[in-house]
């Protein structure tokens, strides 16, 4: 009986005596650190069973020493901040736009206290809370009212719903846009109750095409940006104001989804053909669509501005509540917001707009400086800086890319996969790129406050 292999593995209660175990009662629950004990004791029991040897593994303290691990690889929580060396500004699986330092404390403080969310302070009344948004957004894009949902999906949504109901709804089919995954123009027109009625062809749709269309039914005219793909060479696509000069015609609301959000123009970085709201509304545009989190760099939200009677019928729509924002992101969206009110400021402190703002002397020094702290690193080589073209992502500007520097090198004693995989899940994540055998650091998206932090995560990541 004494070779019994089982009788090695120590109690449930054996265990939970070693002090490894005491100190982290502070951490975790006492039933966490049992359930863990146990999951290890199974596991002893499993390879036992499987005649394998057990030896020191088996040890009380070694299966402390592992019980602890695995609660702190399993309670580890699974939003973790990641520090974005790809490049890519609107990474949309990076939580698109970090919004400014200062959206960021306003979202703190409307979270963790109480706020005038509905609530006049003047008369002690019950208001909107959309109050917060519609006045600094009818400034910054010239509208007569506006509000914001969740995202622009929402919006779309939203304002088919309240515009165009049962109704027609007129498209370019140039426009049939999809945006990742389920947001395909057919299904959200249909999920809306508005009917869809493709005019034109992919390349070419001329004013008439959509003059034909209009009749009885006719519920709106809707144009949608290409965010995300461009349609080029033989083609022909309707301008803004000329959709509204027909849609003026007959009666019939004009609807400009331009996306992204910008609400400067993006000229001023070298990208060509981003539409900039207060021209759609300027234009004439009854109601105009973007996104909070793309270019305009604030948090997820969709934002609606035009007309104030449209707007009012969006607001009185059932589906607004399952759709309105939270405190948090209308706190930072106006902090946001507020900040466009100077120009000259968004351009400081709203991180999209100063990561695609940085001069190129700026990122070729840090590349520089960061590229001497890495070839220091054991088990990494071949340190080479150089220039490098980067997309703006999150479906902008799909064509035009945007010069950066890089710092580019080879691991030693490991693939570049298996380096980039130990960068995403070291003590501070790194996403970096992986190009022909090499690892890629830009420096568009990695904040100045980063680096030293980046270059410790690469010394980690690096060591065998
Ligand atoms: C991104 C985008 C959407 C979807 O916006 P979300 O805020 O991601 O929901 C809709 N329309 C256009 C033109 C877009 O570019």
């Amino acid at each position: 009986m004494s070779d019994n292999p089982y009788r090695r593995i120590p109690s449930v209660s054996e265990i939970l005596a070693i002090p490894t175990l005491g100190d982290c009662r502070t951490r975790f629950a006492h039933e966490l650190i049992v359930a863990a004990v146990r999951e290890e004791i199974a596991t002893l029991r499993s390879r036992v069973s499987a005649g394998e040897p057990v030896n020191g593994d088996a040890l009380p303290e070694q299966i402390a020493i592992r019980a602890v691990l695995r609660l702190e690889q399993q309670l580890r929580p699974k939003l973790l901040s990641v520090i974005n060396a790809t490049g890519i500004v609107l990474h949309t699986n990076l939580g698109r736009a970090p919004v400014s330092t200062e959206a960021a404390e306003a979202a703190k403080q409307a979270a963790g206290g109480y706020l005038n969310l509905e609530l006049d302070l003047e008369t002690g009344k019950r208001s909107s809370r959309q109050i917060a948004i519609s006045e600094w957004l009818c400034r910054l894009t010239g509208a007569e009212a506006a509000t914001a949902v969740n995202n622009n999906a929402a919006a779309t949504v939203i304002v088919l719903r309240a515009i165009a109901q049962g109704k027609e709804v007129i498209l370019s089919r140039g426009q049939l846009i999809e945006i990742g995954g389920s947001f395909r123009i057919p299904e959200i027109m249909a999920v809306s109750g508005a009917i869809l009625r493709e005019v034109g062809t992919t390349n070419i749709t001329r004013l008439s095409d959509y003059e034909r269309a209009i009749g009885p039914n006719t519920g709106a005219l809707l144009q949608i940006h290409t965010s995300n793909y461009r349609v080029s060479g033989f083609t022909r696509t309707v301008s803004i104001s000329e959709l509204v000069s027909l849609g003026q015609r007959y009666g019939l609301p004009v609807i400009d989804d331009i996306g992204s959000g910008a609400l400067i123009d993006f000229r001023r970085f070298g990208f060509v053909g981003e539409p900039v709201a207060k021209d759609s509304i300027a234009a004439g545009a009854d109601l105009v669509l973007f996104s909070g989190d793309k270019l305009l760099g604030g948090p997820q939200a969709g934002i609606i501005v035009g007309k104030k009677h449209w707007i009012q019928r969006i607001e009185k729509d059932p589906m607004m509540r399952a759709f309105r924002l939270d405190k948090m992101t209308l706190a930072a969206l106006e902090s946001t917001l507020r900040c466009y009110l100077d120009e000259s400021r968004a351009l400081q402190t709203i991180p999209v707009l100063r990561l695609l703002g940085t001069p190129m002397e700026e990122l070729r020094a840090r590349a520089v400086r960061l590229a001497d702290q890495i070839a220091k690193i054991p088990g990494i080589e071949d340190v080479v800086v150089r220039e490098e073209d980067a997309f703006v992502g999150g479906g902008s500007l799909p064509d035009q890319s945007m010069k950066s520097w890089i710092v580019s090198f080879q691991p030693v004693g490991q693939s570049e996969e298996q380096l980039a995989y130990r960068l995403r899940t070291g003590r501070h994540a790194v996403m970096s790129r992986v190009q022909d055998g090499r690892l890629l650091l830009d420096l568009r998206t990695i904040f100045p406050a980063q680096m030293e932090l980046l270059v410790q995560m690469l010394g980690e990541a690096s060591s065998s």
